[in-house]
């Protein structure tokens, strides 16, 4: 890892070398930009290390939905499994469930769905050129993805998504059970209806996606500094960025932290509406009688999804627990998710002493932040990935650059103005709703 000089003339420092930091930093360098990524540098530290690694075009709802009103009495309950709130955080972060409140309504979901859908859509053709560059290219596959519903009415209450995927053009495939069966004979719960997302990818490592880029970067002549950026200081002709070490000097600053960037972002006197949304996961081995589960499964009964991750290896993955971000980790959820999975694959014995724990940066409304600071020269904004990071992280790299050299993005940002969730939400219904209530 290289040192940086403090007088070092530096276009761009990213703070975060997560998958959304490390993506903006290497197509900062792919246009020649001198860049320099500070992190204190713990790659398991990374959300981006362990995901499941499903990159989907599909994947473009909201946590909050309009489904959110009749769950919300299990959710209070801690009585959902996709879900566990630490009661005395959720009176901390009272801006992102305002916000969080305020989405659930099928409009606004509509909405989103249709400002995430570019990203989506982009995210795997990116992952496989960067992934390509970077000699990674056997670590992703494309064999889809599959939602699995143990009851009809379960999947019945999924009847919008799937209204709204194909109004996008979404290819998906209805499955019954024998159908679930055929095309994923590792499956030994019986469930009773899936549907197969097929525009899918998955990454049977993430970490070590993460690691080839980390390569690619600095292949590519980029400058990597393994300090936590302590203060970030606006000075005439750019910005002074502090950390344990010195002073680091760049035009232009990416704030990329995942889920610290709003805490850092504060230090500048933003108050985003925001939210860690931590997850857990744990490795088992498959029984070795098994076949082997060929691509990653969303148990929805159990709120958790299985992936396979090569060597027969399946991380099994928890839903949401809604807490601080530094708090001590509660192996509650992961370990009723892997519960869970015993009854839906034939696993053995973990292979992991403890489940590994990740935080999502989680925006009330389900969109990154992806823009220029409202009141700063040089700042951009780029964090809040929640459920969809991995996948999407490589595509918002491109638009942080299209930003940072002055281009017109690729994408429409509009939607993931951070001015957005700077202020209280609007409770007002828009007209075509009003109309309808
Ligand atoms: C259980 C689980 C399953 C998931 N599954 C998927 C999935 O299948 N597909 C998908 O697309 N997404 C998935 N996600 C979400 C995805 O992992 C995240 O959205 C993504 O990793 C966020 O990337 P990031 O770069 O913003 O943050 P991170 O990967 O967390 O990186 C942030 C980086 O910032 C650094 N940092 C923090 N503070 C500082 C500082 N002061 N100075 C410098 N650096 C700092 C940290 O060290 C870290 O390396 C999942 C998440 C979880 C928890």
């Amino acid at each position: 890892m290289s040192s940086v000089a403090p007088e070092a003339e530096l276009d761009v420092a990213v703070i975060g070398g997560g998958m959304v930091g490390l993506a903006s930093a290497l197509a900062l360098r792919e246009r020649d930009v001198r860049v320099v990524l500070l992190d204190p540098g713990e790659a398991r530290a990374r959300t981006s290390y362990g995901n499941a690694g499903v990159i989907s075009r599909g994947s473009i709802f909201p946590m909050s939905s309009p489904a959110l009103w009749a769950k919300l009495p299990s959710y209070l309950r801690n009585a959902d499994r996709g879900l566990r709130l630490r009661h005395a955080h959720v009176a901390r972060v009272i801006p992102w469930t305002a916000h969080f409140l305020a989405a659930a309504r099928t409009s606004a979901w509509e909405r989103a769905a249709a400002a995430l859908l570019p990203l989506t859509s982009a995210a795997l053709a990116e992952h496989a050129r960067l992934a390509d560059r970077a000699g990674a290219a056997h670590l992703l596959s494309r064999p889809g993805w599959i939602k699995l519903y143990r009851t009809d009415d379960a999947f019945a209450s999924a009847e919008l998504e799937r209204a709204i995927l194909r109004r996008h053009g979404i290819a998906l495939d209805i499955l019954d059970s024998d159908a679930i069966r055929d095309v994923e004979p590792a499956l030994v719960r019986t469930y009773a209806r899936g549907m197969l997302l097929p525009e899918t990818g998955a990454v049977s490592d993430p970490g070590a996606l993460v690691e080839a880029y980390e390569r690619l970067f600095l292949d590519l002549g980029g400058q990597i500094l393994r300090q936590a950026a302590l203060r970030l200081v606006p000075v005439e002709d750019g910005w002074q960025i502090h950390h344990a070490a010195g002073v680091v000097r760049a035009r232009q600053v990416v704030l990329a932290a995942g889920a610290a960037s709003a805490e850092i972002a504060r230090g500048l006197g933003y108050r985003f509406a925001f939210a860690a949304e931590r997850g857990y996961h744990r490795h088992f081995a498959l029984h070795p009688d098994s076949p082997p589960l060929t691509r990653p499964v969303l148990d929805t009964g159990a709120g958790s999804i299985l992936a396979p991750m090569g060597d027969g290896r399946v991380r099994v993955l928890s839903g949401v627990e809604l807490n601080a971000r530094t708090a001590a980790p509660d192996y509650h959820q992961i370990e009723a998710a892997s519960r869970e999975a015993a009854g839906t694959l034939r696993l053995g014995a973990p292979l992991d002493n403890r489940p590994w724990m990740g935080v999502r940066p989680s925006t009330p409304d389900g969109m990154p932040v992806i823009g220029a600071a409202p009141r700063h020269r040089g700042l951009i904004f780029a964090f809040g990935h929640g459920h969809i990071g991995l996948s999407t992280g490589a595509i918002t790299g491109r638009l942080v650059a299209d930003l940072a050299t002055g281009a017109t993005p690729a994408i429409p940002l509009a939607p993931f103005a951070p001015q957005r969730l700077l202020g209280w939400p609007c409770w007002r219904l828009p007209k075509e709703e009003r109309r309808s209530a």
